[in-house]
């Protein structure tokens, strides 16, 4: 079992380093979040910004034999497996992709920590902050009440006719 992730930091429209992870990947948004604060200093700076976000994202783990591995090609190329959302940082542009949807480094970096979990109900697409779903034990609002009000079943989780 792994948290396999991949983060691709693009440096031009031909070009990405692919850095993946293979623990990583349920800290990802943080992660992010972490590593282009290190780099705001340079965020002018493509290639001193894709090295310190690098460096960030590797960390104490720098010297390691596994964990993280890197290749460079095409910002669409897929050399890794990718368990979570896709994300992508544009040095150049200062936009950070993730899941297709565009942040500047600004809006990423302000971001609320708190990730985000579906629903455990089968068909429910609600997503919700990590804490909340932990504490209320994987539903989202509307199914809690269901299920503490006794209108869902217990064991399949689908609503009792009635
Ligand atoms: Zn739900």
């Amino acid at each position: 079992m792994g948290a396999r992730t991949v983060w691709k930091i693009k440096t031009s429209e031909e070009h990405a380093i692919h850095l993946y992870s293979h623990w990583q990947g349920e800290h990802k948004t943080r992660l992010t979040q972490v590593a282009l604060q290190s780099a705001r200093p340079r965020w002018e700076d493509d290639a001193y910004c894709a090295r310190i976000i690098i460096s960030s994202l590797i960390g104490k783990d720098w010297g390691e034999e596994t964990g993280w591995g890197i290749m460079a090609g095409h910002p669409d190329a897929e050399f890794f497996e990718e368990e979570y959302d896709p994300v992508t940082i544009d040095v150049g542009k200062k936009l950070v992709f993730v899941d297709g949807d565009a942040y500047t480094f600004e809006e990423l970096v302000a971001f609320d920590h708190s990730e985000m979990m579906k629903c455990i109900v089968g068909d429910c697409q609600d997503q919700i902050p990590k804490d909340v779903w932990v504490e209320e034990s994987g539903f989202c609002v509307e199914h809690s009440h269901a299920y503490y009000n006794q209108e869902l079943d217990h064991v399949t989780l689908e609503r009792i006719e009635n």
